[in-house]
């Protein structure tokens, strides 16, 4: 299989799907650019090379072509990162958009129209009615996939080699993320440097595991990390879980919670999940006191408790000290460390020590030589406020697509180009 470094781009166009689907605030300028920084590297690589590259991405959920989510508004910053005027084609297929394609020199650079102003895109029927029957539901998603066969070829009719670099977007089967690789053979295909880095990280935490591994899953409900749970006792030696979750397990064991979040019908599951660590010989580490406040604010009054002791009234919203240290010890010992979720509400200043010093610890036992990984949406978060995201060993972009590989689901946008 093809690589970026193993590639050379001189005299070819590559088209490179990025995730450039970045924020932006009402005057559309880009409040955080980290996802277009993180495409760089492959973009310039190719530049470098000779090669000219014609840029795909998504931006938001546009229900049709609107200036809202056009790509335009970021293209200054794009050719600003890149170093070269990089052009623009103002729908993603056309005649004018294939002229520009074609008329690339080496070197030159063309970012496409964002790719969901068309169904097509993500295969989804558009402007059915509410009440459409099951049938001219079928019907619509049938049409729609017709026609994105025919979108799908003319994205690949522009390049002579497919580069994904979206890992953001992976774990969707897109036409621009994955059926377009179809398009091309095994040798002009290819992961850009972020996605194969991401790849190359989950792989050493999920497959090539030094242990001890311990996985700390966070986050404030228990039912939308179920897959990811059941999957990791399979592979872990530690399971840390913290956060909102604590309480529904407390709950389930017959703890006085107070006015805790709680999932009341997951009871069961806390309990199966407990039974299911014990058969795997996981050592499954909760929560056993809580920082509590009396309601969810950064400046309510505060106080520590066992977390099966919440008086009414009161909440928990971090751990306590007991906890932190029989979660700081076990990370501190391990080798391999997954942190998906904040153990508190690490958005109060008043109740992110709990995060912090898990933080703190998986920073030294990565000193040590431990191999980290961190990733879904908050978690990053974290590590950004406390400064250390260039402490751990990766930082993950990802989210669902990250989740989703922990969960062991095969992303369609790596199956693509590798296969499996
Ligand atoms: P998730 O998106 O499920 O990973 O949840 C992340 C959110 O969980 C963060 O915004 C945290 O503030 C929140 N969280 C963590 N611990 C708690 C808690 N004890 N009570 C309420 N929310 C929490």
């Amino acid at each position: 299989m093809q690589t970026m470094d193993s590639f050379n781009f001189a005299g070819k166009k590559a088209f490179v799907r990025v995730d450039f689907n970045v924020p932006l605030d009402e005057n559309f300028h880009i409040t955080d650019d980290t996802r277009i920084r993180a495409a760089v590297p492959t973009l310039k690589k190719i530049l470098r090379d000779g090669g000219s590259v014609i840029i795909g991405s998504h931006l938001g959920r546009p229900k049709g072509a609107t200036d809202k989510f056009s790509l335009r508004h970021i293209l200054p910053r794009v050719s600003e990162l890149l170093g070269v005027d990089v052009q623009f084609a103002g729908d993603c297929i056309g005649s004018e958009t294939e002229a520009k394609a074609a008329a690339l020199r080496p070197g030159e650079a063309l970012l496409l129209e964002n790719l969901r102003f068309y169904a097509e895109e993500e295969g989804k029927p558009r402007g059915l009615a509410e009440n459409a029957t099951e049938e001219e539901t079928a019907s619509a998603k049938k049409a729609v996939k017709e026609t994105q066969k025919e979108f799908t070829k003319k994205l690949a009719s522009y390049a002579d080699v497919y580069v994904n670099d979206a890992f953001g977007t992976a774990h969707r089967a897109h036409a621009s993320t994955a059926l377009i690789a179809d398009h091309f053979d095994a040798e002009h295909k290819l992961f850009g440097y972020l996605l194969q880095n991401e790849i190359t990280a989950v792989e050493k935490v999920m497959k090539d595991t030094e242990r001890p591994f311990t996985a700390i899953m966070g986050g404030s409900k228990v039912s939308s990390k179920i897959e990811i749970i059941r999957n990791l006792l399979d592979k872990v030696d530690n399971l840390i879980l913290a956060g909102g979750m604590t309480y529904t397990f407390a709950k389930a064991f017959g703890g006085n919670i107070g006015d805790s979040i709680v999932e009341n019908d997951k009871l069961d599951l806390a309990r199966e999940l407990v039974e299911m660590a014990k058969e795997k010989g996981v050592n499954l580490v909760l929560a056993t006191d809580a920082k509590i406040a009396d309601s969810f604010s950064n400046d309510a009054k505060t106080n520590f408790a066992s977390v099966k002791e919440i008086p009414n009234g009161w909440e928990g919203l971090d751990i306590g000290p007991e906890s932190e240290k029989l979660f700081t010890e076990v990370i501190r010992n391990s080798k391999t460390i997954l942190w998906n979720g904040p153990v508190g509400v690490f958005e109060f200043d008043n109740f992110d020590r709990g995060s912090r010093a898990v933080s703190d610890a998986i920073v030294e036992a990565t000193r040590k030589g431990a191999f980290s990984l961190v990733g879904g949406g908050d978690s990053v978060a974290c590590v950004n406020k406390f400064g250390h995201a260039d402490q751990v060993s990766y930082v993950s972009t990802g989210g669902g697509a990250l989740l989703e590989m922990i969960e062991g689901k095969v992303l369609p946008g790596i199956k693509a180009i590798r296969g499996y």
